[in-house]
């Protein structure tokens, strides 16, 4: 083999081997998620994948936000308690978008008590954050792409489609153009496409006609839409996938035992040609049985084989791989 030919097969070889890291909800271990400060702050850190979350408003506007409700990460209870539906939660589809725009943000609660879910992180009720939309969060991040000189790619979810079809509205049907509109269309495009209801995922390749890269997230064992996760994890289950998506997002649950060893699911997901982009691996909730990020990063990536990872402390997993 001549050496520029061996040179080019290295340095693929490399680059396949390199793991993406993955901000999720962008550097929620240190902001609260989905804001623009967590995004930045996960862009300045060398994430190469910045997480996006996408609801709809009242005026089908995608917003960036985890949940289709308000009330765990914002102030809406205060600032518009007419809103409150009869289960007592609120929700970002009965707001319109300037409506939530005018919330305050703030790091994870839970609703009932207003306790702090990580209590290490920053504080609740701190700053004055806001929840962006899905557009603004994408113009962002093409900005601070060209002024960084650096190429951070997209990884939006389309958040419980079959609940927003039950309310009325067709999530994947608004989100797709607006994708595409801001350059992100095909394979090449850096944006994957997750989702966990597999109806919508098949809908999204066929009758929607997604070229670009999409992921199928993997649960336990049933989602809320039906979605049979436990069949999808089989063999079976894997192969079917390969034919619809380029990888799975399954849980780390899935993928460090309680032992503190490895499944086969990724060398098995590898077997027919799946990428494998586990989720969370979050330094102040570790995996259990795993004593600290570096052995959680050799699991996961030196013994699993991971080609990615979801993490809400993108700078310790970068420091460890790089
Ligand atoms: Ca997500």
């Amino acid at each position: 083999m001549r050496p520029a030919a061996l040179v080019a097969l290295l340095s693929a070889a490399l680059n396949a081997a390199q793991p993406v890291v993955i901000a999720h909800r962008g550097a929620s271990g240190y902001l609260p998620e989905h804001t623009r400060e967590a995004k930045v702050m996960a862009h300045a850190m060398g994430a190469d994948f910045i997480e996006q979350d996408v609801v709809l408003s009242k005026d089908d506007v995608p917003m960036v936000l985890h949940d289709v409700h308000l009330d765990t990460t914002t102030d809406v209870a205060e600032k518009f308690p007419d809103r409150r539906r009869a289960d007592g939660r609120f929700y970002a589809i009965d707001l319109t978008a300037a409506e939530i725009g005018t919330l305050v943000a703030t790091e994870r609660f839970d609703h009932r008590t207003g306790k702090q879910v990580m209590p290490l992180r920053h504080p609740k009720g701190r700053g004055v954050f806001r929840v962006p939309t899905l557009e603004s969060e994408l113009e962002l991040i093409a900005e601070l792409n060209r002024t960084a000189g650096r190429r951070a790619g997209i990884y939006p979810e389309l958040k419980a489609p079959a609940w927003h079809r039950k309310e009325g509205k067709d999530l994947a049907a608004i989100v797709l153009p607006i994708l595409r509109k801001h350059g992100y269309a095909t394979k090449s495009d850096p944006c994957y496409l997750q989702c966990f209801e597999y109806a919508e995922v098949k809908r999204v390749r066929g009758e929607l006609g997604w070229k670009g890269n999409l992921i199928m997230l993997l649960g336990g064992s049933k989602g809320v839409d039906g979605t049979d996760f436990t069949r999808l994890k089989t063999d079976d289950g894997l192969k079917e996938l390969s034919g619809v998506v380029e990888g799975i997002g399954p849980s780390l649950v899935d993928i460090i035992s309680k032992d503190a060893s490895v499944t086969d699911l990724i060398t098995r997901a590898h077997a027919v040609g799946l990428l494998v982009h586990p989720y969370t691996l979050r330094a102040d909730a570790l995996p259990k049985g795993v004593k600290d990020m570096r052995q959680a990063a050799e699991l996961i990536f030196r013994n699993a084989r991971a080609d990615g990872l979801f993490t809400d402390h993108p700078d310790q997993v970068i420091k460890i791989l790089r």
